[in-house]
């Protein structure tokens, strides 16, 4: 992704969205430190956050990083992909666009692949307009109709998936093959007061780490059956997948962690499936 943007002449300053301080740093450009080079210093144009982050969970503190983006003139973007806008509404938290992809939760049955940029400056709507016609993707009319339909029951969806999500997480905290669960919603969850504070609600996507290392992971992945071993998230369906089997990963993601997307299935069963599949893997 670095090497796309630099071939854009976009100089991304990568941080660590967790790490407020360091995030308001690059913001500003105050760069110290042996490797600080050019482009590190001077203040930014766009600060992009995702939050929660995919595939780790993090929460970006909108409200004080839009503050500084702001104090230099910076646009904020936020990727509120994870919690759909019934979570949380970046524009009210200070941010100034707002990113979704509606293939995920919106649109909601993973049939459809579409995107949605939202804001509430007319300057810049019509400059992202301009490009979206000029060199951007225009939404084909059944695209745009399943996404309609699929958003008619993005409450009920999001409500079902996140209550099956919250009860999951606090099961798999005790599951003897599972080293670290996190979800925002657990009160261990390192930002969990950051994200009750920020959110509506902690979503339904969770992250485990399965004790026995990627082969472990692997073997999950071959054991369950009502759980969809898929790389997309947000859909009906629940679905889970081991992400550092593509070789694109970040290596700080480690290699045992399964991002989980719970979806809309009865609760009883998705445990039964996931509590078996995990006592399986261990069986290397
Ligand atoms: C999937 C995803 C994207 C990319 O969306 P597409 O619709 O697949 O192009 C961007 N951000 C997040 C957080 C995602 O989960």
């Amino acid at each position: 992704m670095k090497h796309q943007a630099e071939r854009a002449g976009v100089r991304p300053r990568l941080v660590d969205i967790a790490d407020t301080d360091a995030v308001i740093a690059a913001i500003t450009g105050d760069a110290s430190g042996d490797d600080a080079t050019a482009d590190d210093t001077g203040p930014a144009a766009l600060v992009w956050l995702e939050t929660p982050t995919n595939p780790m969970l993090e929460i970006a503190d909108i409200p004080a990083i839009a503050e500084a983006a702001h104090a230099v003139g910076a646009i904020v973007v936020v990727d509120n992909t994870f919690a759909t806008p019934l979570l949380q509404r970046p524009l009210e938290l200070g941010a100034d666009v707002v990113v979704h992809s509606v293939t995920k939760y919106l649109a909601g049955h993973s049939d459809v692949i579409l995107g949605a940029v939202v804001t509430r400056d007319e300057e810049l709507f019509a400059k992202v307009r301009q490009r979206r016609i000029t060199a951007g993707g225009v939404a084909g009319p059944f695209e745009a109709w399943l996404a309609l339909r699929g958003l008619r029951t993005l409450a009920l969806r999001v409500e079902r998936a996140q209550a099956n999500a919250a009860e999951l997480a606090r099961r798999l905290q005790e599951h003897p093959a599972v080293l670290a669960v996190a979800y925002p919603g657990l009160p261990e969850h390192p930002q969990h007061e950051l994200a009750t504070r920020q959110m509506d609600g902690y979503g339904s996507i969770l992250t485990l780490r399965v004790r026995g290392g990627a082969a472990a992971a692997a073997r999950l992945t071959g054991e369950v059956h009502l759980w969809l071993p898929a790389t997309s998230l947000g859909g009906v369906e629940s679905m889970l997948e081991r992400r550092r089997r593509w070789p694109n990963e970040a290596p700080t993601v480690p290699e045992d962690l399964m991002r989980v997307s719970v979806g809309i299935e009865d609760v009883e069963d998705l445990w039964d499936d996931l509590d078996r599949a995990l006592r399986a893997s261990q069986e290397g």
